[in-house]
Order: C-alpha cells, then sequence, then structure tokens
C-alpha cells in the first residue's frame, strides 16, 4: 500500500535527514517508526504527504508514484494527525471535524451525521462537544477531536506523528487503548511516528527501528523487535526490561496452555479422587458437558459422598486466547494462584495457564534471546 524505494532527504542546509531509506507499508497494517529524537521519523512522515519533498528514491502510495500525484488530490485520501493538533480555534469542534475536504460540498444533514459518528467513535458525545470550542477541551479531548477530523474522510490512509505526544500518561494511556479499539475495527493503513517504543509496541503491528539518517535497523513484530533486537541499537533502545514489554505484547495462544487432569459436575466425588490423586498436582479442572469452564476441586475438599457439583469452587479469574501474557501474569500473581484458566468466546474451557507455561511463551516467541 505504501512504499518507500530508497527514499532520501538532504535538506538546503546541508543535513541529511534521510539517507536511503526502503520500507513498505501492507494494506491495513499499522507501521510505528519509532528511533530517538532527530532520527528521520518526522520527515519520512510528512514525505508521503509532500509536505516534505524527497531528494532521492521513491515513494508508491496504493501504486501511484506520490510526486506524479497532485498534492492536493494526494492528501485527500490520507489523514494527518499531528501532536498539537492544530485544530482551528474560531471553529466549533464540530466544525473543525467537518472541515475535511471531502464534506464540503456535501449536504449539511449527512455532514452532521458524519461529524457525529466521528466525535462518537472517538469518545466525545457530540451533544456534550460539538459546539464547545478546542480551549474549552483538555488537551487530551484535543487530540480526540484531530482523530476525528484526520478519520472523518474516511481517508484510506494515516499519517500520524506523535498524535499522543503532548498530552498527560494516562490520557495518552487512554487515547491508545481507543485508537487500537479504533484501528481494529477501521483497518487503516497507518504510519505512526513515535519516540516511545512503549506506544509502539502497543499499537503496531510491525515496528521499524530508526537511528539517524533513517537508517533501519530492524523491521518486525513487536514480539520480535523485543525479543531478538537485530544489534546493539536495537537492544539499547528497546531497554533493558524487555522482557517485561514482551510480555505486553506476546498473546496467550493453545498450544501455551497446560491440560490438567478434568472431571465432571455429575463424576461422583469417589470417582474426582482417584483422577486427582493421580494428578500431577492434587487439582481438577471442572467441566460441564457443554464444554464450559464450572471451576476447580482439590484434593483436600473431595471428602465424603455426593458428586462433584457440591465441592466446586469458582476460579476468580479467567481469561481468553489473544489476551496479553502481561495480563495473565497480573492475574495469577494478584489472585495468588498456580493456575489461570483459559476460556474461548462461548466461555468454553481451554486449559490453564501456569507461570512455567508464560515463560515457555516468552520463549517460543523469541527462540533466540540470549
Ligand atoms: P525526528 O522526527 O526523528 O525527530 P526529523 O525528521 O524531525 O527527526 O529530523 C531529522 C533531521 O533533519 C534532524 O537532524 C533535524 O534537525 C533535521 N531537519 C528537520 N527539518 C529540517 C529543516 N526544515 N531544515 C534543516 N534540517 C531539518
Amino acid at each position: 500500500m505504501i512504499r518507500l524505494d530508497g527514499v532520501g532527504k538532504r535538506y538546503p542546509d546541508g543535513t541529511v535527514a534521510v539517507d536511503s531509506l526502503t520500507l513498505d507499508v501492507q494494506r491495513g497494517e499499522l507501521v510505528a517508526l519509532v528511533g530517538p529524537s532527530g532520527c528521520g521519523k518526522s520527515t519520512t512522515l510528512r514525505m508521503v504527504n509532500r509536505l516534505v519533498e524527497p531528494t532521492s528514491g521513491r515513494i508508491v502510495l496504493d501504486g501511484e508514484d506520490v510526486t506524479e500525484v497532485d498534492p492536493v488530490r494526494l492528501r485527500r485520501g490520507i489523514g494527518y494527525v499531528i501532536q498539537r493538533v492544530g485544530l482551528f480555534p474560531h471553529l466549533t469542534v464540530g466544525a473543525n471535524v467537518a472541515t475535511v475536504p471531502d464534506l464540503l460540498g456535501r449536504d449539511r444533514d449527512r455532514t452532521r451525521e458524519r461529524v457525529a459518528e466521528m466525535l462518537d467513535l472517538v469518545g466525545l458525545d457530540h451533544d456534550q462537544y460539538a459546539d464547545r470550542y478546542p480551549h474549552e477541551l483538555s488537551g487530551g479531548q484535543q487530540q480526540r477531536v484531530g482523530v476525528a477530523r484526520a478519520l472523518a474522510a474516511d481517508p484510506p490512509v494515516l499519517l500520524m506523528d506523535e498524535p499522543f505526544g503532548a498530552v498527560d500518561p494516562i490520557a495518552r494511556d487512554r487515547l491508545q487503548s481507543e485508537f487500537r479499539r479504533i484501528q481494529a475495527g477501521l483497518h487503516k493503513t497507518v504510519l505512526f511516528v513515535t519516540h516511545d517504543i512503549d506506544e509502539a509496541v502497543r499499537l503496531a503491528d510491525r515496528v521499524a527501528v530508526l537511528s539517524e539518517g533513517g537508517r533501519l535497523e530492524q523491521y518486525a513484530d513487536p514480539p520480535t523487535v523485543l525479543g531478538a533486537p537485530a544489534n546493539d541499537f536495537v537492544a539499547d533502545f528497546v531497554g533493558a526490561d524487555r522482557g517485561l514489554r514482551r510480555l505486553a505484547v506476546t498473546p496467550i495462544e493453545q498450544d501455551d496452555l497446560v491440560q490438567p487432569p478434568t472431571v465432571g459436575p455429575d463424576d461422583t466425588i469417589a470417582e474426582a479422587r482417584q483422577v486427582v490423586q493421580r494428578a500431577p498436582e492434587p487439582y481438577a479442572v471442572v467441566v460441564g458437558a457443554d464444554g464450559r469452564l464450572l471451576g476447580w476441586v482439590s484434593e483436600r475438599t473431595l471428602r465424603g459422598d455426593g458428586v462433584v457439583a457440591q465441592r466446586v469452587h469458582r476460579f476468580d479469574e479467567t481469561a481468553s486466547l489473544g489476551d496479553s501474557l502481561r495480563r495473565a501474569l497480573a492475574e495469577i500473581v494478584q489472585h495468588d494462584a498456580g493456575w489461570l484458566p483459559v476460556v474461548d468466546d462461548a466461555d468454553r474451557y481451554l486449559g490453564v495457564l501456569t507461570p512455567e507455561a508464560v515463560h515457555a511463551a516468552l520463549r517460543r516467541t523469541a527462540p533466540s534471546t540470549p
């Protein structure tokens, strides 16, 4: 969808901001350009919508060389979000969102509808905010309006330059979650600039780590960048605590799960006792006939007559496939449990995660970790 081929930018004063960068972004993919200040991230981004003209190489967007497209037409298909949003201060929030070229000339009802839809998408109530002015909003809210405005014309491509850089950490965290949710629904092709590795690995499908002069040090998915940095520069940049960061970006997969013995709610206590006594740990998971997770039993509580249903303990928490290992480990630690059961969308039991399984999963995702 976006392809940079040996792209370079030498500014008139002789600064080589980007020497020769080759990079592709697939349709629907979110790629983060990350690296220290001054490494050429913004310059790279701004070459895609021709706010900066490359001095060498080629940029192809959806099959067209961007230097051959009329800049106005080019930018119509590209949403652009920058750090200090650049909302028009004299226009209301609603009018700001409606300023994208494609909305001009459309009928007013349709525009109003679209503005409401976009504000809703970014988590701002239309009735409450549409008639306010930007200075009446917090930094985080202004940033949301910036995102709504960029999305209003439904451009296939978004360029985002430190979009959440100027807001406080809590608002930033919230904006990142919101944006992940939005992107999961819209699948825009996004090139996202940040100097924050945490933000990059949280949001991106692939991360491009740049060093000075726009040199591409590594281009890979977040678990690989964190788990198998290509060289010392990347290892330094992602930091010594990259193992913890990796937990946050590694999803739970079926193969990670451990399968302790299971019993049914209608099994007799005597039967369940036998199962548990043969197990490596004196516990069993209780699963209903329909495959749903009911709880667990332990050797200690399997006393007397009756059936398992009378002795079941419920699990405090469950996880789903695709949840992060960090979330799983947090639950295990918080509840002081050795097991975290994992269920599918229909609450059917799939297996359990243990601290050892979390560790093994981390190794799986980065076989070459030293
Ligand atoms: P980043 O976004 O990674 O912080 P930039 O792309 O903004 O990096 O800048 C890359 C390099 O180009 C820096 O050395 C910066 O000082 C220089 N630079 C940026 N814009 C200009 C300009 N208009 N004229 C001259 N040098 C510039």
